[in-house]
């Protein structure tokens, strides 16, 4: 049996390895396909495609874009994305500035909260375009001021805690727009994840490619119910471990094994349809 992992994070991004430690660890475990999915970035893909192609694994260049639908958040991933593509890589870049805007406001939170983290250090740690909340959870627990990750989310980063700060998001629907002018295949992630179904059929009918339904976070029953949505709607499955490394305490790489007759019919899918739609 081939297996595929189709959801992981690099230092590109939030992730802790690099391209090619992923690459390693993919290859020990005998996977035969990898997407790569930074958060709003692409950066990765040369390195982890060159690593790829020397492990003898097939590489499918991709990204996690953060948006929304109706004030619902919604992950979505892009998949056989063209890294060149133009308006794409515009687009990322204004997520981009967002996300170091919003690393700032973050550490300015803490600061009135008597936090003495500098922003600096929060940039120097993170060392990527697309920095977020565990770069300022993992900065925090090297200087000292939280014991651990957990704390840092607990006391200060989770959704509505002091030093929160919400996230622009692009609209859902322009997600699925944006991937597919880049030859992408358009897929949601970790449903299970969002409570988000009531937006499927909107995405559906914006041209939704593909729904995540083996994930780290989903359980069986949760798995079971997105391949009923997919088959109801005609959508690609997809799976993947979203490993960060040891961004979010052990690395996942393994924890999800997607069968790969799914990227052979996501590889159908996107040869049957013109690249730019
Ligand atoms: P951001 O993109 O900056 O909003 O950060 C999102 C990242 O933080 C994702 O990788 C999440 O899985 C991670 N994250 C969110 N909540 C927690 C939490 N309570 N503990 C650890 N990581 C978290
Ligand atoms: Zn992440
Ligand atoms: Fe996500
Ligand atoms: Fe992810």
């Amino acid at each position: 049996m081939k297996f595929a992992d189709l959801h992981l994070h690099t230092h590109f991004s939030d992730g802790t390895f690099t391209p090619e430690e992923l690459t390693g660890h993919a290859a020990r475990l005998g996977f035969a396909a990898l997407a790569l999915t930074d958060h709003d970035s692409v950066e990765g893909c040369a390195r982890m495609a060159a690593a790829c192609g020397a492990a003898g694994i097939e590489f499918i260049p991709g990204s996690e874009l953060t948006a929304e639908y109706n004030d619902i958040e919604v992950h979505l991933l892009g998949y056989f994305l063209d890294t060149q593509n133009q308006t794409l890589l515009a687009e990322i870049g204004k997520f981009q500035a967002v996300r170091q805007n919003r690393i700032r406001e973050m550490v300015a939170r803490l600061n009135a909260l008597g936090v003495p983290l500098e922003v600096e250090t929060v940039f120097a740690l993170a060392n990527c375009k697309s920095p977020g909340r565990p770069h300022v959870a993992r900065a925090l627990t090297k200087a000292g001021l939280v014991k651990n990750l957990d704390e840092a989310f607990e006391r200060f980063l989770k959704k509505n805690r002091p030093a929160w700060v919400p996230k622009a998001k692009m609209s859902a629907l322009e997600g699925v727009e944006l991937i597919q002018q880049a030859g992408g295949l358009a897929v949601m992630a970790h449903p299970g994840l969002n409570r988000s179904d009531e937006i499927i059929p909107a995405l559906v009918e914006a041209g939704l490619d593909g729904i995540e339904c083996f994930h780290t976070k989903h359980s069986t029953a949760m798995s079971e119910r997105y391949l009923e949505i997919a088959d109801r709607h005609h959508l690609l499955v997809t799976g993947g471990s979203d490993c960060h490394g040891f961004s979010k305490g052990k690395p996942l790489i393994g924890t999800v094994k997607l069968p790969y007759e799914h990227v052979q019919k996501m590889k159908e899918r996107r040869g049957v349809e013109p690249l730019n739609r």
